[in-house]
């Protein structure tokens, strides 16, 4: 709250922006979409954080359950740091599917949240977890009005305007190896200590990512990307790149929340 939020003689309260990053492991959000996140914080959205996966394959150590429990502690710690509310997964690693019992409950979440602003995955990103999130989080943004999609449990509709922007794909390129441009530079530099801090909450990944994927210094792999994000950006030193999903369906054409809040601290590409 600040001296200019309205007082009730004033009329009713302008509900602030509500951003939801939803991703499909507990640590993708603070990869590729926590910086843009924690900008949008400081220009007065709230934030949301969702993993709609558990975690649960990302060990050689621990078993299921044991895993689950400490990814989903750490997530919340993640979220605990920046004041954001976390919210709970709905499936196990590698069982993110694209299917109308997935799709309702995914909806239920997103209607309670009733998000003004969508972070997700992109829909060309190099596993099926991340692409089946992005399609789950899209279809349930596109159904938030329609009164005959009956979520699990049972949420009301709402129909006001969202918008949904994809993150750069994971390595920067697509499932098939090429490279994904942007059209929407965010500038990171100003919270990359903070994003820094979020990523190092997940410590049980630093030796499996190591051992899994080579990424044994996961910190830095988050600010070397980030580094050539701004590269691409040809303005900032350290960037999160955006790709805008077609408004049909969920807002007016010109509705770019991300830009309005963030101003010259966003720059759109074009190509
Ligand atoms: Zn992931």
């Amino acid at each position: 709250m600040n001296s200019q939020d309205p007082s009730p003689s004033s009329g009713p309260a302008v509900r602030p922006p509500v951003v939801l990053a939803a991703a499909a492991h507990p640590d993708d959000i603070e990869f590729m979409m926590a910086g843009t996140l924690l900008r949008l914080k400081d220009a007065g959205a709230q934030i949301h954080l969702w993993h709609l996966a558990n975690g649960c394959h990302g060990t050689a150590v621990h078993g299921h359950d044991e895993i689950v429990r400490i990814r989903g502690e750490e997530a919340r710690a993640s979220a605990a740091l920046e004041g954001g509310v976390s919210h709970a997964p709905l499936f196990d690693d590698l069982a993110v599917f694209y299917d109308a019992p997935s799709l309702a409950r995914v909806a239920a979440v997103v209607r309670d949240i009733r998000p003004t602003i969508i972070l997700t995955h992109s829909p060309r990103d190099y596993m099926e977890d991340h692409q089946n999130t992005c399609r789950l989080i899209v279809t349930a943004a596109f159904s938030r009005g329609m009164v005959n999609v009956v979520t699990a449990p049972p949420r009301p509709v709402w129909d006001a305007s969202v918008a949904l922007y994809h993150a750069l794909p994971h390595g920067l390129c697509d499932q098939l190896g090429r490279p994904v441009a942007p059209d929407l530079f965010v500038n990171t530099a100003p919270v990359l200590e903070r994003k820094r801090a979020m990523l190092a909450c997940h410590r049980s990944q630093r030796d499996w990512l190591d051992a899994s994927q080579g990424m044994g210094a996961y910190l830095e792999e988050m600010v070397r990307m980030g580094a050539e994000v701004g590269r691409m950006s040809g303005r900032f030193a350290c960037a999160e790149g955006w790709l805008r999903h077609n408004f049909l369906g969920f807002c007016a054409e010109g509705f770019n929340p991300i830009q309005d809040l963030l101003k010259g601290d966003c720059h759109a590409q074009t190509a």
